[in-house]
């Protein structure tokens, strides 16, 4: 590409922080929290008018592994959802949270913490001193500023600060990405004549298979409360060669309130969502076949004749971008063996799910596996810790951690030691880990598979029995349940 020079300029300095959090989404509002609650003063950068990310912007309500996986600031944050009263109860509601519910809590413990927040700002550069960033450059409708710290957390989701610092990094399989999905909204669904249909067409349902399963979300509905159903329609929409409807996809859909549903089924391959014309691209394909889709649903299948589209969100979800190359990198093997790591300062659950062009991975792991310090610390920078999808893993791995419940937790993991860093002043790496995992532990929050404990008798779907009898045997789980 051919460039042209930029005239040199001297940036207003818009504060001087302990912490600055790049991201306001499923990671950065615990990772801006945790840090803010170790007493740090920390200033966090988001380029939308609200905070939340993906399930905010994305209209994302499935957070899967919820109830099995929860702990610190993310138990905290179910349970002000579930008194909020707005929208399914996530502890009892197949793990679902309501969009705007999530967006409202989020700024609500934000400012309870004492964070600075900055919307409507675009991180877009940093500033060096050796390999140590000294601040990160934003944009905004008040100019270009720099927001000077000691250490910084890259929240953005596509490791943007992290690649402004120069940190190395993968995308997917020789840069193959996950599908790019945009979701929308349903409203004034007649739920009665739906289910009727389903149950004559189960032909189609990959997630129901008897009279029974249709009764019980048939109540679901009736109720109000939330539930999830998962179709592929393609044979119906083969039938429509004259419809513009998307190849490769399903119909994969969460009801979160009364006569909605909320559905995942567009799709597009090949997408970088670090390359500001494939992100136009996705929006300009993806925004057709979410109307075409329900158009379809109107014309063809009973109880979709009086709907309408309610929602189409902010941008594309994008699945997968940059994974950081960190000082350790988290590997499929290792999710499959329930790694446990002498230095891990959480646990994630583990379910692969990875859209990948070649084939789909979903696959629901037995256990949990153990995160450890160096996922989160870029190699070769200094004061920067990644949080978020992008921390440093293979592509499989990733398909795992990205679920909203880990990814979260990794914002609570990465604020601390950004936090501790600066508070005392210490390089990143220099942390001592067993501090960090006391420090994590007293906030309640579970730094390894050791301390793991399970909330409810279902566990991602499977029964508590069941994912006992068909889990690894581990020392730990022996006596913990023969506690029980
Ligand atoms: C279509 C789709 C379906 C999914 N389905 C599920 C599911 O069923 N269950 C599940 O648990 N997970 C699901 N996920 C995964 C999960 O939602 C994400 O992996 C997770 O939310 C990512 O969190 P994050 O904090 O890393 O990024 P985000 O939540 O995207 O947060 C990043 C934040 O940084 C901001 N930002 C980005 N760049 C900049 C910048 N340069 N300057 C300023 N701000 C910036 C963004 O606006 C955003 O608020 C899905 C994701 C998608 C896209």
């Amino acid at each position: 590409m051919a460039t042209m020079t930029e005239p040199q300029r001297d940036l207003p300095i818009a504060g001087e922080y302990d912490v600055v959090v790049c991201g306001g989404g499923t990671a950065g509002v615990p990772a801006a929290i945790a840090a803010a609650r170790q007493g740090a003063k920390v200033a966090l950068i988001e380029r939308y008018g609200f905070v939340g990310g993906v399930p905010a912007y994305s209209i994302m309500p499935c957070w899967h592994g919820l109830r099995g996986n929860h702990s610190g600031i993310l138990t905290e944050f179910v349970n002000r959802v579930v008194e909020f009263g707005q929208g399914p109860n996530p502890l009892t509601e197949h793990d679902h949270m309501e969009p705007e519910t999530v967006k409202i809590i989020g700024l609500k413990m934000l400012l309870e913490a004492g964070v600075e927040i900055h919307l409507h700002n675009w991180l877009a550069g940093v500033i060096k001193e050796g390999d140590r960033i000294v601040a990160a450059v934003t944009e905004s409708k008040s100019g270009r500023r720099a927001f000077k710290a000691k250490t910084f957390v890259d929240a953005t989701g596509d490791g943007d600060l992290s690649a402004y610092a120069g940190a190395g990094f993968t995308k997917g399989v020789d840069g193959k990405m996950q599908g790019v999905t945009l979701r929308f909204r349903i409203g004034h669904v007649d739920f009665d004549r739906y289910f009727d249909w389903v149950g004559e067409n189960m032909e189609y349902y990959k997630t129901i298979s008897t009279a029974e399963d249709v009764a019980r979300l048939r109540q679901h509905s009736k109720d109000g409360t939330a539930f999830y159903l998962g179709a592929d329609l393609t044979p119906l929409y083969n039938e429509h060669p004259e419809r513009d409807l998307p190849a490769h996809t399903y119909f994969n859909c969460s009801s979160i309130r009364p006569g909605e549903l909320s559905v995942n089924s567009t799709r597009i391959y090949g997408i970088d969502g670090t390359i500001e014309e494939d992100l136009t691209k996705a929006e300009i394909t993806c925004r057709p076949q979410a109307y075409a889709i329900w158009q379809f649903l109107r014309d063809f299948i009973p109880g979709f004749e009086k709907s309408m589209m309610v929602d189409v969100p902010a941008q594309v979800g994008v699945r997968e971008t940059r994974s950081i190359i960190g000082e350790y990198i988290l590997s499929e093997a290792e999710c499959r063996a329930n790694q446990e790591f002498e230095d891990s300062i959480m646990t994630a659950q583990i379910m692969f799910d990875a859209h990948d062009i070649d084939r789909y991975l979903l696959e629901v792991l037995k256990g949990a596996v153990d995160i450890p310090i160096g996922c989160f610390l870029p190699k070769g920078t200094e004061g920067l810790v990644v949080v978020g999808r992008c921390i440093s893993s293979d592509h499989i791995a990733n398909s795992g951690i990205r679920k909203m419940e880990s990814v979260f937790q990794t914002g609570q993991a990465g604020g601390t030691i950004a936090a501790m860093a600066a508070l005392k002043q210490q390089p990143l790496r220099d942390l001592d880990v067993t501090e960090v995992r006391d420090v994590l532990k007293k906030g309640e929050f579970r730094v390894s598979q050791e301390n793991r404990y399970l909330h409810q008798d279902d566990v991602i779907g499977l029964k508590r029995e069941t994912w006992l009898a068909n889990r690894k045997p581990k020392k730990w789980a022996n006596e913990m349940f023969k506690a029980e």
